[in-house]
């Protein structure tokens, strides 16, 4: 569908989209139609509560298709990574449904990356916390993540990096601070900024 032409029957080894939104045959110029959807990021420093999120925003949204993007981590260059996802996000939306990706991802990593153009609009939610809040929950991890005080002073840092840029970013990120709220309310909050966003069924 993406990469083999339904006109003259090519290999496409770029997918390209036209201005009005449907995929062209580099070698035929043939326009197939192409779905495009909003695509959703959750992104955030480390102890920010990804995780948890991960695990319980598919059962809070099943409109959408919620992806941890953690699960395909292999030693790929991040580029190549986060331009698979993208092509599996694109693959998902031709079914009508929004994919949802969780993992520390920012507007700078895909705005510039060629499978861009197969989405309306990437939203991007940045969960935040109070520094003293995200240094606890990442002491209280297991000794295999890592949680060395050098560790923990870095998600700091991104995390106030975050807070102090989000509204600089291009697109801007909206940020959800999880520093007093109980799983079960970011959860709702992140389903409901997402239902926010989502164009009317069958929209591209
Ligand atoms: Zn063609």
């Amino acid at each position: 569908m993406f990469r083999v032409c339904e006109s003259c029957g090519e290999w496409n080894e770029e997918i390209v989209v036209s201005s009005d939104g449907a995929a062209v045959c580099t070698h035929c110029g043939h326009h197939s139609p192409l779905l495009r959807l909003p695509l959703f990021q959750i992104t955030g420093a480390s102890g920010a509560g990804k995780t948890r999120v991960g695990s319980d925003l598919p059962a809070a949204l099943p409109e959408c298709v919620v992806l941890d993007q953690d699960i395909t981590l292999a030693g790929l260059p991040w580029e190549q990574h986060r331009r698979n996802w993208l092509r599996v996000a694109a693959n998902i939306h031709q079914g009508n449904r929004s994919v949802v990706f969780v993992a520390t991802q920012l507007p700078e990593h895909y705005e510039l990356l060629p499978e861009r153009g197969w989405f309306s609009e990437i939203h991007y939610l940045a969960l935040v916390s109070d520094d003293d809040k995200l240094a606890e929950r990442l002491r209280q991890r297991p000794g295999w993540r890592g949680a060395t005080a050098e560790r923990i002073e870095e998600m700091q840092d991104f995390n106030r990096w975050l807070k102090a840029n989000a509204d600089a970013t291009t697109p801007p990120m909206t940020l959800l601070d999880t520093s007093d709220a109980r799983p079960s309310e970011t959860v709702a909050a992140i389903a409901t900024w997402v239902r926010e966003r989502l164009a009317p069924s069958g929209q591209s």
